[in-house]
């Protein structure tokens, strides 16, 4: 549309005139932010419900905009996958995140979410490694989440991606689980360590007969597979309560707090000596 200058007015409605300027906008604003360094990694408490301890961070990435203020992913990483710096920027993020998880106590590890867009990359596992050994920052505490939407195209490269990441001591996760991004086929064909179950069936918990069926069964799933479970998205004790009887799940959400900048955690660790 764009050759056809303002002739544009003509023929696109006036919502979805301002709608694609919104997104245009998004796109400039996206590699000015990269270019600015206006992303920051945001890191959410995962604790084992066996034990009661805090055992990692999952990061989660945040755009400080000069004009929008603080924005969730869920809004720039599927633009910055389109426009083509998902790589740039996520790679950018974990080098942040490395620096920030250095710190913390050892035991402690890094999650962080990685896009299907970055799976397509034959040298992804390689790159991995190479910022893993730069920020001197052992693979045994860095765990990967993909969610697998892209898998159909080419599951023998995801396949020998995943194998190469997990011999250097990576620890790969099957994220959104349940969702239709990710499906029992997958899990059979890939080598994952670990089942994130999405939080759409946590949030319903309490008394909500159908969730409470499907996170048990998922739960049966990754016992009978050998996969340890992690549950996101909880929010309150009385899914907490829930939960419990089902097994002794890794869990995350606001519970424990909303995700947090490195200072903030960092300052939080130290209360609790683990810095
Ligand atoms: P996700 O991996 O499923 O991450 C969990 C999302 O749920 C996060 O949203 C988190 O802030 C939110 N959350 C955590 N606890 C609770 C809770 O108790 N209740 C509710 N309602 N929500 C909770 P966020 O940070 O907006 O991230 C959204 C998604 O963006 C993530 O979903 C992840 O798929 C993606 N994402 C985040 N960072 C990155 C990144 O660096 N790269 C890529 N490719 N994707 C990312
Ligand atoms: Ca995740
Ligand atoms: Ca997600
Ligand atoms: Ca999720």
């Amino acid at each position: 549309a764009k050759k056809h200058g303002r002739n544009r007015h003509f023929w696109f409605e006036p919502a979805m005139e301002s709608e694609l300027r919104f997104r245009s906008e998004l796109e400039t604003g996206i590699r000015r932010g990269l270019h600015h360094d206006e992303f920051v990694p945001y890191y959410e408490k995962q604790i084992d419900l066996a034990t009661g301890e805090l055992v990692g961070f999952e990061m989660l990435a945040r755009w400080h905009s000069p004009t929008l203020g603080t924005v969730n992913p869920d809004l720039f990483i599927p633009i910055a996958e389109e426009i083509g710096v998902i790589a740039q920027l996520s790679e950018g993020l974990i080098r942040k995140a490395l620096i920030d998880a250095r710190a913390w106590a050892p035991r402690l590890t890094l999650s962080v979410n990685i896009s299907p867009v970055q799976l397509r990359d034959p040298w992804f596992a390689q790159k991995i490694l190479k910022i893993l050994v730069e920020a001197n920052f052992p693979p045994s505490r860095f765990e990967i989440e993909v969610t697998e939407s892209c898998l159909h195209e080419n599951i023998g490269l995801v396949r020998s991606l995943i194998t190469s990441l997990k011999n250097q001591g990576i620890r790969v996760s099957l994220d959104d689980f349940g969702t239709g991004y990710s499906s029992l086929s997958q899990l059979r064909s890939l080598p994952f360590d670990r089942i994130k179950i999405d939080r759409s069936f946590v949030t319903s918990l309490p008394g909500n007969k159908e969730s409470a069926t499907i996170v048990q069964s998922i739960a049966a799933l990754g016992e009978g597979l050998g996969l340890p479970i992690t549950v996101e998205g909880v929010e309150n004790e009385a899914v907490l309560r829930e939960l419990e009887q089902f097994g002794k799940f890794k869990v995350q959400g606001y519970l424990y707090g909303h995700p947090e900048p490195g200072d903030r955690t960092a300052a939080e660790l130290g209360q609790l000596n683990l810095l």
